[in-house]
């Protein structure tokens, strides 16, 4: 068989840094585990338009269509903000999601004992949290018809967005939540207006025609997305898969994330259908962004982005038991201690390089191997 295909696109400021460390991460399960991937780079973003002069060439996306996954670094700087809004560095990134169909993202929040300190909520509440939210991606407010801004023909304006979903729309993604939340707790809440918007209420109907009719044995939950955000901050341990439209997954997401305290850490998933393979198409990448303000300083956590390459791992290859050595191994080294200066807290303690924390991620997988 041939080995699992990867494309890489580090992109602008941080982005290539980030993208460093998890080649190293790469190239260690391709040596130690007999993981090999047929790895090829290419460029987005900034990076991209100095080069072709388009944030995204052809070529790259047709190289993205054809691979098992995609792993992205970073789009955006300061350099490119005075672009044309259709040369931007973030459109290589949209073009990417539209156009290989990623209607479902996932962003897990995980919170690393370690790290429990940097929640703004208390240690007792999120300690052990560990939920994912999916998000769908490509539908919803963001894209519904009529949009604009026209003249109310009475002097004033109106602005205009439509909240629009299709029954195979909301199916799709309640599906993708339903199989995760089978891998997990085996529970799905969904969070919509039903009490005062009639998608919402579609939505919720759907989901459950999916639950009753192919997932039975998942139990099945629907929320309010007001009362949902609430729940999130006030406790969020009771939730495993939360399944949402594009509009309040925008916002429950960037909720939840910050549940677990620095950008720094959170990895995302992008998934579409599945392709010839039976592998869905996929696009990983860290939640944050190009970081112009520490990019070239060696500052910058690698941790988002090798997570990233985690989820690749047990979304994409199914290799759930390898996923979570990485993951471990995370974990194990910020035990320890090893931490780029956006998590560390004492005045004093020596941060370590991005490099430095890539390194001793190595070790920590390492010893995972020499304990077995
Ligand atoms: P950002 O996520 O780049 O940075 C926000 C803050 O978090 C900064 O202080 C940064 O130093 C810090 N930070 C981010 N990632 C970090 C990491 N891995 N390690 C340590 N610190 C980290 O967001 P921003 O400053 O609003 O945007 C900067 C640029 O990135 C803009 O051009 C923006 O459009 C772009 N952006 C891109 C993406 C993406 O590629 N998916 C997402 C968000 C923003």
């Amino acid at each position: 068989m041939a080995n699992p295909s990867l494309l890489i696109l580090p992109g602008d400021g941080i982005g290539p840094e980030v993208m460093a460390e998890v080649r190293k991460v790469i190239d260690w399960f391709g040596e130690k585990r007999g993981l090999v991937f047929d790895v090829e780079e290419d460029l987005v973003g900034g990076a991209a338009y100095d080069v072709h002069g388009v944030p995204l060439a052809d070529s790259t996306m047709e190289k993205a269509q054809s691979v098992d996954a995609v792993l992205l670094g970073a789009v955006g700087g300061p350099k490119y903000d005075d672009l044309p809004f259709e040369v931007k560095p973030e459109r290589g990134l949209l073009r990417l999601r539209k156009e290989m169909d990623l209607f479902a993202n996932l962003r897990p929040a995980v919170c690393f004992d370690a790290l429990a300190d940097f929640s703004s909520l208390k240690p007792e509440v999120i300690s052990g949290l560990d939920i994912m939210i999916v998000r769908e991606l490509t539908s919803g407010v963001y894209f519904g018809e009529p949009r604009g801004i026209f003249d109310d023909n009475e002097g004033g304006r109106v602005g205009i967005n439509t909240q629009r979903y299709t029954t195979e729309e909301v199916r799709r993604v309640a599906r993708v939540a339903f199989e995760l939340a089978r891998r997990r707790n085996n529970r799905v809440c969904s969070m919509e207006k039903a009490n005062v918007m009639e998608s919402g209420i579609l939505w919720r109907e759907e989901v459950q025609w999916v639950h009753d009719n192919e997932y039975p044995d998942v139990e099945l939950s629907h929320m309010y997305a007001d009362a949902g955000a609430m729940q999130l901050v006030r406790w969020p341990r009771q939730f495993d898969v939360i399944v949402t439209d594009n509009l309040f997954g925008d916002l429950l997401s960037d909720v939840a994330a910050m549940l677990t305290g620095s950008l720094g850490m959170l990895p995302s998933a992008s998934l579409g259908a599945p392709m010839e393979n039976g592998r869905p198409k996929a696009l990983y990448e860290p939640v944050h962004g190009s970081a112009p303000d520490i990019a070239g300083q060696g500052k910058a956590n690698p941790c988002a982005c090798i997570l990233s390459f985690a989820m690749a791992l047990r979304y994409s290859f199914d290799e759930g038991a390898e996923a979570d050595r990485l993951e471990k191994a995370v974990e194990r080294v910020l035990a320890e201690g090893v931490r780029t200066p956006d998590l560390l807290q004492k005045e004093g303690a020596t941060p370590a390089t991005t490099a430095e924390m890539g390194d001793a991620i190595i070790r920590a997988l390492d010893e995972s191997l020499a304990a077995e």
